[in-house]
């Protein structure tokens, strides 16, 4: 991408990227007098959601300050275009109450009195106590655990310089279910449909396209809707995305996976299946070895027909409480747009049940069927639509596994048990000797928010608790450091998403710090240039590594040191300049035609268009080599080991699976346990119909949703998100409504299995009967009387008291409202609600195989009983145990299941992967 190719892009009043160092423009608040302002415009990525679009901020040159904040029209995934998040970034910036310095704890640990401390004094504490670690073999015992991730690979990268097993996600409590799901089909653990060509899309999602993932994605639907593309969207409730649906099928919760297996039946019964593309790509024979049946591939074909045919359009209809006709027109319509079938599931149904991830595999076989594999308009592996580069040095993998992050319970957990680390540290399973919170607030994202209270606070279990975040959160009360990181504005990050049949990467600025470059300054951190002294990971973890190998003795400095003079520290400029030089084709050439060097081209545009229109890269052929060929099977062999497929006349690359082929059949499965799940099987889920007691009331709480305009716990430092959205009513529908006898705005109790939550209801026929549903993104508060605290745009004072040894009763003392600030507008609030903090009374529940937390609840409701307050919350910490070790029990441990006496397969992914000795148990 260079100058001329970004003209041609509609926007055609946007400034050309060559005035972005200097651009001038009237000063709208100045009206009616015309007054000029001078600009460096400096391109960033946002990071207010994953999908990483780009945004420009317009930075004044004359007092450095940020007068805007806009799309980046140039970047290859958002196209210019933002959901109300982007452009929300210099509410944050500008937050009167944000945490501006380092601050470390004065009191208890979880009274809420903190002081400011110095950059110095963190990293020496911090450098000492990872040193003394990692000398005496304590390597499961230094932890990150990381909410919103940035640059892909870096922290890991960190984690193994240092040789801990110590890298801890969020990700089971978003979507390791769907990865699971997607993964057992081709090695890519998450979809990336193209939208944008697709004659027919169907979309499971609660949130990814209202807003939250991908408003690249989002436009992309909308595009292929104007081409003539028909959009289906299936989701409990009517979501933003779902109105704008030609179907929208809200089948029973947990029954979405029977749901799709009606549209696989209807394909196979209408011979809509692309059955070259099967015979070619699809691992066929294994399925029909497993069933011990004939490996001709008509056999195969009848057969197939045959496992399905229970699956008709009118027992669908049945079980998941829809119209059978719906079943069979959508079905039918998805095998006449073929290969032109795109489809998503991310959260929602996946992340909602026991065996959610079998509606990731049910739905993936829809697509194999209709050959809608990598194809234009069909969904690829994101896999290949991501770049991640490589850095300057690798570390070796650590050799030490931590069962604190992946338990021997759910061996095929596609990533860290993260939510349960407190029910782990609890049960005595392991101690924690320096923990790292990195935009990330367990205590009030997580369920079981109490359990994370309770372990937090306990020394014994957790040495030191540092926490890195933008924002105050509910966590940060419970740690010994509040460390402030910056905003999409104050940071780099290297970012690339899969938001379309291209790759590219996005660089993330600290705007300040490129401004102040661009007028002659030199920096030596980025924290000289930030509000206050807001740092930016990338460099703390560089400058922590020197603190903990001083002089390189342990063999973790060299990965810091600069590629370019020996024996220094890297500067964070060379980290990138490194890899822009060295690990981005097409970069250095495309600078260089405009007389840059790849480091000021990114600084200057931010984005990199790497490749575009990829499609159907399995089909790429394998490097000359010495292979041997199997024909018939489609077998390429290397030293006996499977390397890729034969298909149409060559050898050719493959899927990243174990035959390179999509498997249909899954040994792994097998071997670990679950004959019964080997192949795309519909799972009961927890809150089935038949496991609920309508008798005594039960109902499904579906809480997998959010409201488009809001982050999780970065929106309520944003005015504008928190005006947008500030109360997240229980939605029901008018029947139960009426069977409950409440009406709008009535007083709810909620009540699940270790407390309950009061709420108003908002009775909606934009939910389906029998269940209610609430968004999981508001009620954030504060223990009142903290002497730290911010986002009281949309955060609440509350009691938090013990009722008994195990029990909390928190209950608000203060409704959001106006308040004094430097921020004039703080003084205008007129909403008074901030919503309901829910998370905390939901217990876990591990599901089975992928370890994912299934988030739907079986719950009571009720009208409010006598005493009652809007906000109350109530939770049982002795339930959340009880609960605990009931999902426990289902899990098949690695020892009692598996090969090889492993903790997990060899082959299946596993973040920062340790040595293979260390897989051994
Ligand atoms: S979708 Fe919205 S929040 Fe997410 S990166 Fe794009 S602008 Fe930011």
């Amino acid at each position: 991408m260079d100058h001329a190719t970004l003209r041609t892009t509609p926007l055609e009043n946007f400034p050309p990227p060559e005035q972005w160092d200097h651009w001038e423009e009237l000063d709208a608040k100045a009206w009616p007098r015309r007054v000029t302002k001078q600009y460096s415009l400096v391109p960033t990525i946002c990071f207010n959601c994953e999908a990483a679009c780009g945004l420009i901020a317009y930075v004044d040159k004359s007092d450095g300050h940020i007068q805007k904040v806009e799309g980046n029209p140039f970047h290859p995934g958002s196209r210019g275009r933002n959901c109300a998040k982007g452009p929300a970034t210099i509410n944050q910036v500008n937050d009167p109450e944000r945490i501006l310095y380092p601050m470390k704890r004065i009191g208890a640990r979880g009274s809420g009195r903190f002081e400011r401390t110095t950059w110095d004094e963190v990293l020496a504490i911090l450098g000492a106590r990872i040193r003394k670690a990692i000398v005496e073999g304590r390597k499961t015992e230094v932890m990150y655990h990381v909410g919103r991730p940035g640059h892909d690979g870096y922290i890991e990268r960190v984690l193994q310089a240092w040789g801990v097993d110590g890298h801890n996600s969020h990700t089971n409590v978003c979507s390791a279910a769907a990865r699971l799901g997607y993964t057992l089909w081709s090695g890519y653990d998450r979809p990336s449909p193209d939208y944008e060509n697709a004659k027919f899309t169907l979309l499971l999602s609660s949130h990814l396209e209202t807003g939250h993932y991908f408003n690249p994605h989002a436009q992309r639907i909308i595009d292929g809707k104007m081409k003539g593309g028909k959009l289906a969207v299936c989701d409990i409730r009517l979501s933003n995305t779902a109105s704008m649906g030609d179907y929208w099928l809200a089948p029973r919760p947990g029954t979405e996976a029977l749901m799709l297996l009606g549209f696989v039946h209807v394909i196979l019964r209408e011979d809509l299946v692309d059955w070259t593309f099967v015979q070619d790509w699809v691992e066929w024979r294994a399925y029909q070895k497993a069933k011990g049946r004939s490996e001709t591939f008509a056999a195969f074909q009848q057969d197939l027909a045959a496992d399905y045919a229970f699956a008709t359009p009118a027992h669908v209809a049945e079980v998941c409480g829809l119209d059978a006709a719906l079943v069979e027109q959508i079905g039918r319509e998805i095998g006449q747009a073929g290969s032109a079938f795109a489809s998503h599931v991310w959260r929602n149904a996946a992340a909602g049940n026991e065996g959610g991830w079998a509606t990731a595999r049910c739905l993936q076989f829809v697509s194999v069927l209709v050959g809608a594999v990598g194809s234009l308009g069909g969904t690829a592996g994101a896999g290949t639509n991501k770049f991640v580069p490589s850095p300057f040095s690798k570390p070796r993998p650590q050799d030490v596994w931590s069962e604190l992050l992946y338990p021997r319970e759910w061996p095929l957990a596609h990533h860290e048990l993260s939510y349960l680390l407190p029910h782990l540290l609890k049960s005595g399973r392991g101690h924690i000797d320096t923990y790292f919170t990195r935009v990330y607030n367990p205590v009030w994202t997580n369920p079981d928010g109490a359990m994370w209270i309770e372990a937090l606070s306990d020394e014994s279990l957790v040495g030191c608790h540092a926490v890195l975040s933008p924002t105050w959160n509910e966590t940060a009360r419970w740690a010994d450091f509040v460390l402030p990181m910056g905003h999409a504005t104050e940071r780099h990050d290297l970012m690339s998403q899969e938001t379309h049949a291209a790759t590219w990467i996005g660089f993330r600025q600290p705007v300040h710090r490129v401004l102040a470059e661009r007028q002659g300054k030199k920096i030596t951190w980025t924290y000289e240039c930030n509000p206050g002294q807001v740092w930016e990971e990338d460099e703390f973890w560089i400058a922590l590594s020197w603190q903990v190998d001083p002089d390189g003795s342990l063999g973790i400095r060299q990965h810091f040191e600069s590629p370019y003079r020996k024996g220094e520290r890297v500067t964070v400029e060379e980290y990138y300049q490194w890899i822009f030089e060295n690990s981005v084709p097409g970069l250095p050439e495309a600078a260089a035609k405009l007389g840059l060097s790849p480091l000021e081209y990114m600084r200057t545009h931010g984005c990199f268009l790497v490749q575009d229109q990829v499609y159907k890269t399995h089909e790429a052929e394998l490097p000359r080599g010495d292979y041997e060929v199997d024909a018939e099977r489609g077998e390429v062999k290397q030293g006996g080991k499977v390397v890729g497929v034969y298909a149409g006349g060559k050898a050719r690359v493959g899927f990243p699976t174990q035959s390179r082929k999509l498997e249909l059949f899954s040994q792994t499965m097998v071997d670990w346990g679950w004959p019964e799940l080997a192949s795309p099987v519909y799972v009961e889920s927890h809150i089935d119909e038949g496991k609920l007691d309508r008798q005594k009331g039960e109902m499904v709480l579906v809480a997998t949703f959010r409201l488009p305009t809001l982050i999780h716990t970065r929106s309520a430092n944003s005015k504008w998100l928190t005006e947008l959205s500030n109360t997240n009513p229980v939605w029901m529908h008018p029947s139960d409504a009426a069977r409950l006898g409440v009406e709008m705005g009535d007083l709810l109790r909620v009540a699940t299995r270790t407390g309950y939550y009061c709420n108003v209801v908002w009775v909606t026929e934009g939910v389906r009967p029998g269940l209610v549903a609430c968004s999981h993104h508001m009620g954030r508060w504060a223990v009142k009387g903290d002497a730290v605290g911010g986002n009281h745009w949309q955060l609440h004072d509350v009691d938090l008291r013990k009722v008994t040894d195990t029990a909390y009763l928190m209950r608000r003392v203060k409704p959001v409202g106006a308040f004094a600030s430097q921020d004039k507008e703080s003084e205008k609030v007129w909403w008074h609600s901030g919503g309901v903090h829910q998370n905390m009374t939901f217990p876990v529940q591990p599901d089975p195989v992928s370890g994912m937390h299934c988030w739907h609840q079986k719950v009571v409701v009720t009208a409010a009983q006598p005493g009652d307050r809007y906000g109350d919350v109530f939770v049982d910490t002795k339930k959340s145990m009880e609960v605990f070790e009931e999902w426990l029990a289902k899990a098949h441990p690695a020892g009692e299941y598996g090969v090889d006496g492993l903790r997990r397969p060899l082959h299946l992914k596993r973040v920062c992967r340790p040595t293979d000795a260390a897989f051994q148990l």
